[in-house]
């Protein structure tokens, strides 16, 4: 699934805490991709902006919050659960207000009220305006909401070090397996200059890693009247002093242009990192699920990314099992995993989700075949991994600390690799030249060498 990575997770802990009962608390459970994380923590700055405290705990809160994703069943059956965990929180308070946002919502309010009556709002995705239904505050609030940006951590000590930024709205394609165009609608570009303008708020927050984010971050622009892309978009945000990194999720192969590339391999702060989905190496089955190109089509952008920028990595997607897929169609995707070596793959097997083309259409590849061509294609990622990573052992990498976790140091190589390194003192933010020390399948071990200046 390309519409940016799903990556399920509750949003950050929370960053404060304050005697019980003193002030107004929301708790806010998000799942789905990066764009779903973003909204989330606009949700968040508008709430404490007006002096509500963040809870990880739904019986203290004053407003609970939900966030959802609907792009794959899983995801869907925990929203579900969720909800219906919420209803006793509602009977032993009534005056809890609850609201469900997210791609759940779109189309479906009338149906969920009915099925949900204990939520108070439901809202579709980025519609924030409707939170006053349930936070009057917002209505006096003296800061223009709109301009916070998609970022904030509203207590913390330790000021966070990446965020994501959504710069589109929606997706024009239809590939037959997907339920984001129906959730999402047609593609809206965020204006230019008010993007440059949040990144720059951000960098003054402390922030030094900006992703971009959109279902197909790369279809940027084409809406807007002047004419500007993601490309010039690039170049304006890596002139802001203090953004250090700069990535973007999630491409489509079709939008992948020359001048796109030649654009990241000459801009400093753009990681050498690109994730472009693939979802299939079979022509047929990629006509089937409409994605608009073909292998080769697929195979010149890589070459023409890996001939251009020095160093890059690339990860895809991968969904096996599509209806239909034969073993042949499948041999061609393992084809073209094996040619391309990936630094990454994030496989799925087809599930149909109600609404979408695909899902009119049998299901026909028995669940054990699809069980079988998810492991064929992890055995081989893992075994192209475990060598892409053997061979940085001894070379030297900046990462840029963003935790620290299981009593270790925790960052990310410009190409994206994970790195942990032991190490006593607070390393958070600081941007640290590594050397690898051992590498495993999927991570690598390290030692800092010296600490980089940032800008
Ligand atoms: Fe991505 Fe296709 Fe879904 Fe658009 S319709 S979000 S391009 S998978």
């Amino acid at each position: 699934m390309e519409p940016l990575h799903l990556i399920p997770r509750v949003t950050r802990a929370a960053a404060g805490s304050s005697p019980a009962g003193a002030e107004k608390r929301y708790c806010i459970w998000t799942i789905g991709c990066q764009m779903n994380e973003a909204e989330s923590s606009k949700v968040e700055a508008m709430l404490s902006q007006v002096g509500y405290r963040r809870t990880e705990t739904e019986d203290e809160a004053d407003v609970i919050v939900l966030n959802s994703c609907v792009v794959r069943q899983a995801a869907e059956d925990k929203v579900v659960g969720k909800i219906g965990s919420l209803a006793r929180v509602k009977r032993l308070k009534p005056d809890v207000r609850i609201a469900l946002t997210g791609c759940m919502v779109t189309g479906q309010e009338t149906k969920l009220r009915e099925r949900f009556p204990y939520v108070d709002l439901f809202f579709e995705p980025s519609d924030f305006d409707r939170l006053v239904e349930i936070v009057p505050e917002l209505a006096e609030a003296d800061a223009d909401l709109a301009e916070l940006p998609h970022y904030y951590e509203p207590v913390s000590t330790n000021p966070g070090v990446a965020a994501f930024v959504p710069i589109i709205y929606g997706c024009n394609f239809l590939c037959s397996y997907c339920i984001v165009p129906y959730r999402r609608g047609k593609e809206i570009s965020r204006p230019f200059d008010e993007i440059v303008a949040e990144v720059e708020r951000l960098a003054l927050q402390g922030v030094r890693e900006v992703t971009l984010l959109g279902q197909t971050v790369n279809a940027y622009g084409h809406d807007l009247p002047d004419g500007r892309d993601l490309a010039d978009l690039l170049t304006a945000v890596d002139a802001v002093p203090g953004i250090e990194r700069l990535r973007f999720l999630t491409s489509h192969p079709k939008y992948f242009s020359d001048k796109l590339i030649e654009t990241i391999a000459v801009l400093p702060s753009v990681c050498e990192h690109v994730n472009l989905p693939v979802q299939a190496g079979d022509d047929e089955v990629l006509r089937r699920m409409r994605r608009t190109y073909t292998a080769d089509h697929y195979r010149d952008r890589i070459e023409k990314i890996r001939s251009t920028i020095p160093g890059v990595t690339v990860s895809t997607d991968i969904i096996v099992g599509f209806p239909g897929e034969t073993d042949e169609q499948f041999d061609n995707t393992m084809r073209l995993l094996e040619e391309i070596e990936f630094d990454k793959v994030h496989v799925a097997m087809y599930s149909p989700r109600p609404g979408t083309l695909s899902a009119r259409w049998e299901d026909d590849i028995p669940h054990a075949v699809k069980h079988a061509r998810h492991t064929r294609v992890e055995k081989l990622m893992e075994r192209v991994s475990a060598a892409h990573y053997a061979a940085m052992v001894g070379e030297t990498r900046e990462i840029l600390v963003d935790g620290f976790a299981k009593g270790r140091w925790r960052g990310r190589t410009r190409g994206n690799q994970l790195v942990f390194f032991d190490a006593s003192g607070d390393w958070l933010g600081q941007m640290v030249e590594v050397r690898i020390t051992t590498a495993s399948t999927w991570y690598l071990l390290g030692e800092p060498v010296s600490v980089l200046a940032i800008a």
